[in-house]
Formats: structure tokens, sequence, C-alpha cells
């Protein structure tokens, strides 16, 4: 894959100066409000993706809450428990919810009479599509496709603006064959270095492999890249030493399809992928990459845009 970065008109600024403009601090590593600047690029962004969309695939739009039941079930705590959110409620009879405050009144704890309820926070978009096709039965002959999109949350503070908490991501989904799958990706990791040139952004295309937990986890690592499992479009963000992943592209095999019972109307596992784009990530790229004054951007590039 490349090894340098394709080159940019723009080069990348220091985000401290820009992050006062478009993400104002909310005293939590990692969650910002964001500005009307901010989310006029991040809804541009949005539209330029859906222009891309795929004929067939369906237009699905996730709460950023989900199943724990269907997270658990997808092997989340097994990869990746460090990032996981739960949701907590005060549960119990009025005695006990009343209880509770009042521990909070007196100043004291009150967070020991919270429970864990059945929903986790969504860590990416795409998991509850699993599922949610496997419901319908088998897979047809030319395979099924999504477009999907959630708030998300990983347990990641960081003082980096691009590492958030929360953000956002949007994602196409392919559930078929292998061959399907690899299609897919190949056609989306060339989609994707033609939408980042037009946005005028510097990138490179490499190997990735996910953060998973502990010691176990490096050896996943390693099999990811060997199997070439996972891509990313990096984008010298905060610096080109280390550039940002603003999208991923992945190859689950048939993980989801052994654990959802996806089946092939011709027989066996469906395998799946996904593509996912980092919103809030590619709209700081643009303001590192052409600043914070929109209407000094590259004229090609709002045109692109429509801003
Ligand atoms: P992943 O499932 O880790 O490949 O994430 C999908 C996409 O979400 C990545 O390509 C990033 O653009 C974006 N993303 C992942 N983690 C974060 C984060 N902590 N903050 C902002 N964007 C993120
Ligand atoms: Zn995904």
């Amino acid at each position: 894959m490349n090894v340098a970065f394709q080159e940019s008109k723009g080069s990348p600024r220091a985000l401290d100066a820009i992050a006062e403009a478009l993400l104002l601090p909310s005293g939590i590593d990692g969650i910002y409000a964001r500005t009307a600047a901010f989310e006029d690029v991040v809804n541009a962004l949005i539209a330029l993706i859906s222009r891309d969309r795929e004929p067939g695939a369906e237009v699905l739009r996730f709460p950023p809450v989900m199943s724990r039941r269907q997270l658990e079930k997808s092997g989340y705590l097994k990869s990746f428990p460090h990032f996981l959110g739960c949701v907590c409620c005060l549960n119990g009879d009025e005695a006990q919810i009343r209880g509770a405050v009042d521990r909070f009144e007196a100043g004291e704890d009150w967070t020991p009479g919270l429970s864990a309820a059945d929903l986790v926070l969504s860590p990416a978009a795409c998991y509850p599509v699993y599922p949610l096709a496997a419901s319908r039965g088998d897979v047809p002959p030319e395979g099924l496709q999504f477009d999907v999109a959630s708030d998300c949350f990983r347990r990641e503070p960081s003082k980096h603006l691009d590492r958030l908490q929360s953000f956002r991501m949007r994602e196409y989904v392919r559930i078929g064959t292998p061959a399907q799958i690899d299609d897919f990706r190949r056609r989306w990791i060339t989609r994707a270095q033609e939408i980042a040139a037009q946005l005028g952004l510097a990138w490179r295309v490499d190997h990735a492999s996910d953060p998973f937990f502990g010691r176990g986890g490096k050896l996943m690592q390693v099999s990811q890249v060997e199997e070439a499992l996972k891509f990313e479009l990096l984008i010298p963000v905060r610096s080109a030493e280390e550039p940002t992943a603003c999208m991923s592209f992945n190859n689950h095999r048939d993980h989801f399809g052994i654990t959802w019972n996806l089946r092939l109307a011709s027989g066996g596992v469906a395998h799946t992928g996904c593509v996912a784009f980092g919103i809030d990530r590619l709209a700081l790229a643009l303001f590192a990459t052409h600043g914070i004054e929109l209407p000094h951007w590259p004229t090609a590039v709002r045109k692109a845009l429509g801003i």
C-alpha cells in the first residue's frame, strides 16, 4: 500500500489553534460542543458520502445506544472491554431511588445505587445490523448492502482533538460471499481515495489493526495485519508522523455470519465487511488542512462539499 502521503495543497495546521473556533471544551476529555462552522462541514461531508451510496443499499440510522445482549454476543467484551460504556440507571422501588437521591443531596456517593441496564453505548455503527439482517432469513445471491450511522462511544479519553469519546460514524456494510466482500472493499478503498483527493486532503492507505485488549490482543493485531483484514485511510491531522485514521475498510470474514447464523441462500455462512467514515475526524482533517475560514478554502473543495 502507499507509504508516502499523497500531496494536497494545504498543510496540517496546529490543531490547538483551530480548536477554540470549532470544538468547545466540556470539562471532560474527548467531549466537545460542536460549533455551527464545524457542523456545517459535518453535514456537507454526510451529504457527500450519501451521494456515493451504491444502488440497493438500505438506509438505517441507529440511536447512540444498542442492546447489551447483542454487543455481548458479538464478542465485544473479549476484544475491546476497555472501550465499552454501559448504560446504568437507578432501578428499584421509590424508596430505593429516593435513597440514592438523598445520598447525592447529602454530598455522598450516590452511584452505588446504579445498576446496569440492558443497553450499552454503541461503539461502532454496524453492530446492530447483523442480527437485524439475520432475522430476515437467508442472504440473497446478490448479497445485502446497508448504509448505517450512529453516534458512537469509546472510553478512550484523550487531550487530542482527533481522539474523541463520543463521535459520529457512518458506514457502508456488505453481507454476502467472500468474493462480494473483497470486491466491495476494493471498490471502497479506491473510492475513498478519490473522495480524499476531491477534498484536497493528503492521505495514505495502509494496513491496520484494531487495538484489541490485553496481551492476547497483540497476537490478534499481528494476525489481522498479516491477513490484511483491515486497512485505514490516514490523514496528517495532528502531524505527519502520527497520522489519523479517518476511514477504515474491514473484512470480518465469517465472524458475524457465525455469531448471528447469517446464511447464504446458496448454502454456507455469509461473510461481512464494512467501510467506516469517522465523520468528526474527517471534518477536523478539513479544518486542519484548509484553515478555519470556510470562505478561504479552495474553490474545488467547497464545490465538492456544496458549501
Ligand atoms: P474503527 O472501528 O476503529 O475502524 O473506527 C471506524 C472509524 O471511526 C475510524 O476510521 C475513525 O475515523 C473513527 N474513530 C474511531 N475511533 C475514534 C475516536 N476515538 N475519535 C474519533 N473518531 C474515531
Ligand atoms: Zn463496521
